[in-house]
């Protein structure tokens, strides 16, 4: 049923959408067996209908820079699938933006969101529009060309986006600043809002977070180790990355690299976060080459330095990876190197950052692989603390925030790891995560019938 349902979807497929492919057959490989073993998934086509949007929109930003010249981009929202509550997931701002990465990024929103135990489906939207050069007016100008278009699709109990690439809370602000003006209302439309007026304290250190308490986690009960003082590689210098290295510092780690989309930077004395932070935060974008002028111990390596299917980030010998930056980011060569170099665990932050073959490898060698939709659920979760605190017009403090995230960080390893047990796949989180995610989106669909 799994082959015929791939080869349906790659024939109305057009080449854009390999991403998409990538995501749906990696999870329907997972469920073979679990779809076979109820025949309820056959009758009501559950797969079928898992992997087709409910709705794909496209609109056009139009829009005027600062040399009052008229610019036009491409804005999406894929809703995916609303089974278990309102669409939900980020906004990208990226030029590699297009329907086949954001139909693929809002199917992995499904399962994300689904492991969260919270009420939340799945969607993901964005731009081809490129933050990178723009001034602050631009940035603003743009975003409320998009929520122009978009306001008309989303609302607190129908679909709420958040940020995700080239779309932090500034963005956020300057979107649901533009929601208000047209819909007059104030409800929370958007997660991931400024705290000034009712962001979620932690949101922007959530994912970043979410994925060490899940690695702790993940590490204490397989292997009973733990992160203090081993050397870890992050990749990535955005959001994911800058929190994931700040929770892994806090708790005693080692981080020596950090990425963009121009190059490396190997610091084997640790990571400086506050001068990544001046390079890159409050939409800066600035190029890690600058990081090794500041410090000279540190060593930047240009991505034009490596091949196409080797990163300098993973040749670097580490305790656990973490890649924080973007899709397909990690190869099968640098799968290699890394198992080579004595890696035991690999921990996603970004999106689907290991490619397919990787993935395999790390599973045959026995290498702790967590996939993002497990491990960077963190994010999407206090999101979703965000939309309650907005409703109940509530505002809850740091640590309780924090502590929640732990909890449930904590509740998605043991919900991942005992499914892949059940399941006859012990330490195959990857199954694990598809299958128990599945199990319960599919559930909610045959209970609401077609
Ligand atoms: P940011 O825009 O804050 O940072 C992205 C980082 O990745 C930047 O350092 C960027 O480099 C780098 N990057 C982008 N494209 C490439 C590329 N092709 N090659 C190498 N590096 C690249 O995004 P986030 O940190 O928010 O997101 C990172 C990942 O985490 C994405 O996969 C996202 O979908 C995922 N994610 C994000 C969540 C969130 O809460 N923000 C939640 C869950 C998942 P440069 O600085 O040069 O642009």
């Amino acid at each position: 049923m799994v082959e015929k349902i791939l080869a349906n979807l790659e024939k109305s497929s057009c080449a854009v959408d390999n991403t998409f492919l990538q995501a749906v057959s990696e999870v329907l490989h997972s469920l073979e067996s679990v779809v076979d073993s109820d025949p309820r998934y056959d009758a009501y086509a559950i797969l079928e209908r898992l992997v087709t949007p409910d709705r794909v929109i496209q609109f056009k930003v139009q829009w005027v820079d600062d040399q009052n010249h008229v610019q036009i981009n491409n804005g999406y929202r894929i809703q995916f699938n609303n089974a278990l509550g309102p669409y939900k997931g980020g906004l990208r701002f990226h030029p590699s933006v297009s329907i086949g990465v954001l139909k693929f990024l809002a199917f992995e929103q499904i399962f994300k969101n689904s492991l969260t135990g919270l009420p939340i489906g799945g969607a993901k939207g964005g731009s081809d529009f490129d933050p990178k050069g723009k001034s602050d007016f631009e940035i603003m100008k743009f975003c409320r060309a998009f929520m122009r278009e978009l306001h008309q699709y989303i609302g607190a109990r129908i679909d709420v986006p958040a940020g995700d690439i080239g779309v932090g809370s500034r963005e956020i602000g300057y979107l649901f600043g533009e929601y208000k003006r047209i819909t007059h209302q104030y409800d929370g439309v958007l997660s991931g809002k400024p705290y000034a007026f009712g962001g979620s304290l932690m949101r922007p250190q959530a994912t970043g977070y979410g994925v060490v308490y899940f690695a702790r986690e993940m590490l204490n009960v397989e292997l009973q180790e733990s992160l203090e003082g081993k050397v870890c590689t992050v990749s990535g210098a955005g959001n994911v990355a800058i929190h994931t290295i700040e929770k892994l510092q806090q708790i005693g780690a080692l981080v020596v690299t950090c990425s963009d989309s121009d190059g490396t930077i190997y610091d084997p004395k640790g990571i400086k976060l506050n001068v990544v932070r001046e390079l890159k935060e409050e939409g800066k974008r600035l190029s890690l080459a600058e990081y090794a002028k500041l410090d000279p111990e540190a060593v930047y390596t240009p991505k034009a330095q490596y091949p196409q299917d080797a990163h300098a980030v993973w040749q670097i010998p580490c305790f656990a990876a973490f890649p924080c930056a973007t899709q397909n980011e990690l190869s099968l060569l640098d799968a290699q190197k890394l198992i080579e170099n004595g890696c035991v665990a690999v921990v996603e932050g970004a999106n689907m950052p290991t490619e397919t073959g990787a993935i395999e490898l790390f599973l045959q060698e026995g290498i702790l692989f967590s996939p993002g939709k497990a491990s960077n659920a963190g994010g999407v979760a206090v999101s979703e603390f965000e939309m309650s605190q907005n409703a109940s017009m509530e505002k809850w403090d740091f640590d309780k925030v924090d502590r929640k995230l732990d909890e449930l960080m904590r509740q998605i390893y043991k919900r991942v790891s005992l499914t892949a047990k059940e399941s006859g796949r012990e330490r195959n989180f990857v199954d694990g995560a598809n299958i128990a995610a599945f199990k319960r989106v599919a559930e909610a669909m045959l209970l609401e019938g077609v």
